[in-house]
């Protein structure tokens, strides 16, 4: 046995480094070493060769009777117990005493003794899971845009009132304590806000469900604002103690990178990938509390680990520092978010976290799988695996991979179990989103994959082939590999190609995309496979949670608590549309929110708003896309019809505050030019004394799931006005409207299904159509824009220097004049101008309003997430609910 494979010689884990003190070296089994490994190490897989156990699950114990009693024992829920726990943890986790506790203490004992209670939970759930081998969702994200976690578990648990009680004594407000928790934002925006809905639902709904997704140390960035500019600042989410995550060193796998491949001369279609670069993946498990029931969901998040890598040659020679140069290299990998919503980076940084999330991911549910004892082509039955978006796909060939090359089985049986196991949602036909990664890219990094994604190409280009003979042109546009220079794999074909079902995320995009990016797909694949899942939103959060006035009333017409798991139980309420004092706390519930915001608007802005001017509301990402661009300029509009007004014209006018919040991605210049304007505007408008109350304009910003939460109860109309054909769906207009607020929208995303539930004359639609949009586009490639003289007035205007230095906004004026208006804001511009006029009007017949608020939300059941995932569990993962059984663990 020698030590000369440049590995030993080099770099060894910390926690192993005695077994390479000499003397001691011949006892290291180094001929079971697999592959010469160069330069970075990885610490688990290390330590289990020199164990010589690799893979091997450990026999659980089950301890004795006892000790099993103990562990199924259920802390007390009285106050004497909560207080004791909650000083338990002060003292001997914080190291603090009753005498010293100021509120962020008192929140994380709070947050750590209700943890106590979750993470029980969570083991039983998960025992009881294992113990009937139960078919398990697993939910692929590499976002999830979990927000606050704290008074989610307490209404959950139903200890919100006791918590208050405690706290109370100790001379604390619950919402002070609510407050000092900080969001988990390791998301951009709807796709992580949906995963986060998803695995609630799974929770409440006693599915088998996990999430996996990836722990950035820093989460969606920070956004200040400057001078009217966006500064982003970093997201130090980590740098106070985390009571919603738990480490689990235990559960670590080793992912490779780079490297070559060795044939294996028993098969043509299997091969040794020898690595030189290996890092560690380690779980952090976030519990999800399910509402009123004993299931515990799991979001397990991937860290890359760092402690054992460790150079003792650079230690030895003196250089501490360099010691640990692999750690920086390991780390990056996850420690930012790409703050990008809706586009595609294609860095190679993203590759390679995209790639350890999906390895870590597929390792652990194997592992899992493996423990069963049960055969390979009974795993479809146990492992439901739903990519959200393409960012998982590697996850496709991760598991061929591991099917082939590391368990032994042949193509068809690895390929056939593969197409079983996962189900692919698309979210957006965006083109500037569609994930493509160079091959040159993909074989330097991933070459094992690489050649599985040519295989797996081949083969169905072979059946494509016998379709369609001779057909080149469709081989072509229908290939994995797009033919360019260099090649490009297509993320969202290998996604299609490798699942069972693809699903859009609303009716229209449903539709869209089998008309559009799938078409060949859905001539060569069948239409069956191509099915429609509209998204939808967790009451728990988006009406139990934020709307605690609105969901008491619901809560006394429902005649209990049980509508927040069975939303169509909200229907109820439209039996009181006609009752004066149902009516009239309907209205205080709103007013109160409003009042709510408006001194979030004061603590954060500084401006004064008055709660009882209409709330006009657009908080969603800043993309061109969505046209914050024309909200604004429809502002412009309206204040130069204000300023033209004499004072007793302007005194009869409508009080309007215009609300916006939003991120733009950091290296999107045209969506941060888009804030600083709205900043000017308001800077200007807010000023003026001529105008007054009539019209405020406030940007708020930092927008977040919590910002969020304060801010969407208070609307009386939010705006979701895409270019018809762009939003997939949308999920912010469901929370909207789960909240009395009205709707004006495009016919576009679920926004056209919101109208169907409520009826025509409870939403106001605007607009082109989606089928409309080619004809406007082709035809604005060749001819300027001719703005109407709205559009044209809120140009000038901003031409005209009102709101600051003209030519910082020209480029954007140019954007519709000179670039094609590519959203046809020029298009949609006049109809805009007049759904305004028709919601002004709406909303001065108060009555009327109340009665639309209230038709707005009692029809809106549909568009809880609960519903969606039923809708997945039955059509795609074939899985029932389980509530949770202790007496059978
Ligand atoms: C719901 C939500 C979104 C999605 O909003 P859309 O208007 O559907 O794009 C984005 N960010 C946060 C914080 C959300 O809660």
């Amino acid at each position: 046995m020698t030590l000369d494979n440049g590995y030993f010689s080099t770099t060894i884990p910390l926690s192993t480094a005695k077994a390479t003190t000499p003397g001691v070296q011949s006892d290291v089994p180094v001929a079971t070493l697999p592959t010469p490994l160069k330069r970075v190490v990885s610490g688990a897989a290390l330590k289990e060769l020199l164990a010589g156990s690799a893979g091997q699950p450990k026999t659980p114990s089950h301890g004795d009777a006892e000790f099993r009693d103990y562990t199924h024992y259920e802390l007390p829920r009285d106050l004497v117990t909560i207080k004791n726990t909650v000083i338990m943890h002060l003292s001997a986790t914080f190291l603090r005493t009753p005498s010293s506790i100021d509120s962020a203490h008192a929140y994380l004992a709070s947050a750590f003794a209700v943890r106590d209670r979750l993470l029980q939970r969570w083991n039983l759930t998960n025992e009881y899971h294992d113990r009937i081998n139960a078919k398990r969702i697993y939910y692929m994200s590499l976002e999830f845009l979990i927000g606050r976690t704290f008074d989610n578990a307490l209404l959950a648990l139903n200890l919100r009132e006791e918590y208050s009680k405690v706290l109370g004594k100790v001379g604390f407000k619950l919402e002070d304590i609510i407050d000092e928790e900080r969001d988990a934002a390791l998301g951009n925006g709807g796709l992580g806000r949906l995963a986060a809905c998803y695995v609630d639902s799974m929770a409440c709904k006693d599915y088998p469900g996990w999430g996996y997704g990836l722990r950035y140390k820093y989460g969606m960035f920070q956004q200040q604002i400057i001078n009217g500019y966006q500064v982003e600042a970093p997201d130090c989410w980590l740098d106070t103690p985390n009571p919603w995550e738990f480490p689990r060193p235990d559960v670590t796998y080793p992912v490779k990178f780079y490297g070559h491949l060795v044939h294996d001369p028993t098969n043509p279609r299997r091969f040794k990938w020898e690595s030189d670069v290996v890092y560690d993946a380690m779980a952090f498990d976030v519990p999800v509390p399910g509402y009123g029931t004993k299931n515990v969901g799991n979001i397990r998040l991937w860290s890359c680990k760092t402690n054992h890598l460790f150079d003792l040659n650079k230690f030895n020679s003196g250089d501490y520092a360099g010691a640990t140069g692999g750690q920086v290299a390991a780390q990056v990998l996850t420690d930012v978010l790409y703050p990008n919503d809706n586009t595609n980076e294609g860095k190679e940084l993203r590759l390679r976290q995209e790639y350890l999330f999906c390895s870590a991911t597929l390792q652990d549910i194997i592992a899992r799988f493996k423990k069963t004892g049960k055969p390979w082509v009974e795993m479809p039955d146990l492992v439901a695996i739903q990519l959200n978006d393409t960012h998982p796909t590697l996850g496709v060939p991760e598991l061929m991979r591991i099917l082939i090359d590391e368990e032994g089985l042949e193509w068809d049986a690895a390929w056939d179990i593969t197409k079983r196991v996962f189900a692919f949602t698309n979210h957006t036909i965006l083109p500037e989103a569609m994930e493509k990664w160079p091959v040159p890219m993909l074989d330097k990094i991933l070459p094992r994959h690489m050649g599985i994604i040519y295989d797996i190409n081949l083969f169905f280009l072979q059946e494509v082939e016998k379709l369609y003979p001779n057909d080149r042109d469709l081989l072509r546009r229908i290939s994995v590999i797009e033919e360019s220079n260099p090649q490009q794999v297509r993320m969202a074909y290998l996604a299609c190609v490798g699942s069972h079902k693809v699903n859009g995320v609303a009716a229209i995009h449903s539709d869209i995309i089998k008309q559009t990016i799938f078409s060949d797909f859905v001539k060569v694949q069948g239409e069956d496979k191509f099915i429609n899942k509209t998204n939808g939103v967790s009451p728990r959060r988006w009406m139990n949670e934020c709307n605690p006035a609105m969901s008491a009333l619901i809560t006394e017409v429902v005649g209990d608590s049980s509508w927040i798991n069975e939303l169509t139980k909200i229907k109820a309420i439209e039996a009181k549309v006609d009752d004066a004092d149902f009516r009239e706390r309907w209205w205080a519930a709103k007013q109160q929110a409003k009042a709510h915001l408006a001194e979030y608007i004061l603590s954060t802005t500084g401006i004064k708003v008055n709660p009882n001017a209409l709330f006009d509301i657009q908080v969603k990402r800043i993309h061109e896309y969505k046209r914050q661009f024309m909200n604004i300029l429809s502002v412009i509009h309206r204040y130069g019809q204000l300023k033209k007004m004499s004072a007793e014209e302007r005194a009869k006018q409508l009080h309007r505050v215009v609300i916006f919040a939003g991120k733009a991605a950091s290296g999107y210049w045209v969506a941060k030019q888009v804030i600083k304007l709205i900043n000017s505007v308001a800077e200007v408008i807010n000023n003026d004394e001529e105008i007054g109350d009539v019209l405020k304009v406030v940007f708020i910003p930092d927008y977040s799931v919590t910002a969020a939460e304060s801010i969407i109860p208070a609307s009386d109309i939010s705006q979701h006005i895409s270019t018809a054909g762009t939003e997939a769906s949308g999920t912010s207009n469901m929370k909207f409207c789960l909240n009395g607020g009205i709707i004006l929208g495009t016919v576009d995303g679920a926004n056209i299904e919101i109208g169907e539930e409520v009826g025509e004359e409870n939403i106001f639609f605007f607009g082109c159509l989606a089928h409309e949009v080619e004809d406007f586009r082709h035809y604005l490639r060749f001819h300027q824009p001719k703005p109407d003289e709205a559009l044209q007035a809120a140009f000038d205007l901003i031409q005209a220097g009102t709101f600051g230095e003209a030519h910082i906004f020209q480029p954007l004026i140019d954007s519709i004049l000179r670039g094609g208006d590519v959203y046809l804001l020029s298009v949609d511009f006049p109809s805009y101008i007049q759904a305004h006029q028709a919601v002004e009007e709406a909303y001065r017949d108060h009555d009327e309003w109340i009665t639309k608020s209230i038709l707005n939300v009692a029809r809106m059941s549909k568009f809880s997430s609960d519903r969606s995932i039923q809708e997945y569990a039955e059509e795609v993962w074939n899985i029932e609910p389980l509530p949770v059984d202790n007496s059978k663990v």
